[in-house]
C-alpha cells in the first residue's frame, strides 16, 4: 500500500541555542516523508523552484521516497522559512515566510498518488489541502496538520477541510486557538463533532495526547539529553504515526492500534530533534527505531499491585 503527502517542501534557516543553519532542506512534507518511509511507500506532492536540485532529491530518494509528483516550477524559488528558538524549545519565532512557488500552486496528483490508501495533508494552505483531499476519494485514512498562521488567516476554510478528514494532529496551543476552548478534552470533543474521529494533540517536549471514540491516551516525549533543533518534530511524529497506520492495511484502526502508532510517532520525533533539519532521520535505521519504541514502552508502563487505601 502507500501514503501520499502534500505539504511544504522548503529551505529552512534556523537558529537554536546550539547553533544555526542558513539553508537546509525542510518543509512539512519532507520531514513527514522521511519518517513515513520506514513504514510504506511514500509519494510526496508539492512544488519546488530552480534552487531545488540533485542534492535535495538525493535525500528523499535515499529513503526511496517517490518524488514524481514534486512539481518543478521553471523560474520559481522554493518555499523558504526562517525561525529561531530560545531556551524554551517549545516556543519559536517565525522571522520570515516566503511562499514563493506555493503562491500559485495547483496540486495535480498522478494516478498513483491519487489512488493512495492513506493520505496526509501536511501543513499548507487549507484550500490546497481540500483540493488534494478531493482527488484522493478512495483513501482509507486521511490525517491533517495545520498551524497558527492558517487558524488566524483562513479559519473557516480550515474547519471545512478538517470536516473531511479522519484524524487531526495539531499542537495543543493551536487546538485551543482553533476551537476557542482552553480545555484540551473539550477542544478535542468539539473537533470530533466537526468530523474527525481521532484527535492528536502534540505537546512538544511534554509528549502527545490522543482522543478517540474509545478514550484517551497520552505518552511523554522520549527523554533525551541532547536536543539540537526541534524543527520538523511535529511532522516526523506525524510520519511515524500515519506511517504505522499505513503499514496495517487490513487491520481495524481501533484505539489499540492508534496507541502503538503514537509510540512510533514519538520515536521518530525524538530522532528528528537530535540534529538540525533532516540530518538525523536521513541516516536513521529501522533497528534504531525498534529499539527506541521498546525503551519507550519500558519507561511508560508500571506494574499494578493492589494497595488498600485508607478511607
Ligand atoms: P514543525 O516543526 O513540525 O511544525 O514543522 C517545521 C516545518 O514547517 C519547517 O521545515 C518549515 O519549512 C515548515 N513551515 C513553516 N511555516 C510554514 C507554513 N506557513 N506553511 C507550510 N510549512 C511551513
Amino acid at each position: 500500500m502507500s501514503v501520499t503527502v502534500v505539504g511544504s517542501i522548503a529551505f529552512d534557516a534556523v537558529t537554536t541555542p546550539f547553533g544555526s543553519r542558513e539553508r537546509m532542506l525542510g518543509g512539512s512534507a519532507v520531514h513527514f516523508s522521511l519518517a513515513a518511509s520506514f513504514f510504506d511507500d511514500v509519494h510526496v506532492v508539492g512544488p519546488v523552484g530552480d534552487d531545488f536540485g540533485p542534492d535535495e532529491y538525493a535525500v528523499l530518494e535515499g529513503r526511496e521516497v517517490r518524488t514524481e509528483d514534486i512539481e518543478h516550477i521553471e523560474g520559481g524559488r522554493t518555499f523558504f522559512w526562517r525561525g529561531a528558538y530560545g531556551w524554551d524549545l517549545n516556543d519559536r519565532d517565525t522571522l520570515d515566510t516566503q511562499l514563493n512557488v506555493f503562491a500559485d500552486f495547483e496540486p495535480k496528483l498522478s494516478l498513483e498518488s491519487r489512488s493512495t490508501d492513506v493520505l496526509f495533508l501536511a501543513n499548507i494552505q487549507p484550500d490546497l489541502q481540500r483540493e488534494v483531499r478531493a482527488q484522493c476519494e478512495g483513501a482509507r485514512f486521511v490525517a491533517l496538520d495545520s498551524m497558527n498562521l492558517w487558524i488566524e488567516t483562513a479559519r473557516d476554510s480550515l474547519i471545512e477541510t478538517i470536516a473531511g478528514v479522519d484524524c487531526l494532529l495539531l499542537n495543543d496551543a493551536e487546538l485551543r486557538q482553533l476551537t476557542r476552548e482552553p480545555n484540551l478534552v473539550r477542544a478535542a470533543r468539539k473537533i470530533r463533532e466537526w468530523g474527525p474521529r481521532v484527535v492528536v494533540a502534540k505537546q512538544g517536549e511534554y509528549g502527545s495526547a490522543m482522543i478517540t471514540d474509545e478514550g484517551f491516551f497520552g505518552l511523554p516525549a522520549f527523554p533525551l539529553e541532547t536536543i539540537v533543533d526541534p524543527t520538523g518534530a511535529g511532522d516526523s511524529f506525524a510520519g511515524g504515526f500515519v506511517g504505522y497506520v499505513a503499514a496495517h492495511p487490513d487491520a481495524e484502526l481501533d484505539h489499540e492500534l492508534l496507541c502503538r502508532a503514537m509510540a512510533y510517532g514519538t520515536a521518530l520525533a525524538s530522532f528528528n530533534v537530535e540534529e538540525f533539519g533532516v540530518e538525523r532521520v536521513a541516516r536513521l535505521t529501522a533497528g534504531e527505531i525498534g529499539e527506541r519504541v521498546g525503551e519507550l514502552r519500558r519507561i511508560t508502563s508500571f506494574s499494578e499491585k493492589p494497595l488498600l487505601l485508607r478511607g
